[in-house]
């Protein structure tokens, strides 16, 4: 299946997908799935998301999410 129908937060809990998210100032990289990042961001567009995401290393904003395909 595609990761095309994924959208919100919430789908990733609904396809059980996981999401990628690169801070472009250090490289920094990790990788959450559904449940996290609803627990961290609440149920939101992706859009949203990078918005509000902050990096964990530099503390940078500006993240670059994702979406990985369910598996
Ligand atoms: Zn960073």
């Amino acid at each position: 299946m595609s990761a095309k129908h994924i959208r919100t937060t919430a789908d990733l809990v609904r396809f059980n997908a996981a999401i990628r998210i690169d801070c472009p100032h250090c490289a920094a990289a990790r990788t959450l799935n559904g449940a996290q990042v609803v627990q961290l961001l609440g149920v939101c567009g992706f859009e949203a998301a990078e918005a509000r995401l902050r990096c964990g290393r530099c503390g940078g904003k500006g993240a670059r999410v994702t979406v990985l395909p369910p598996v």
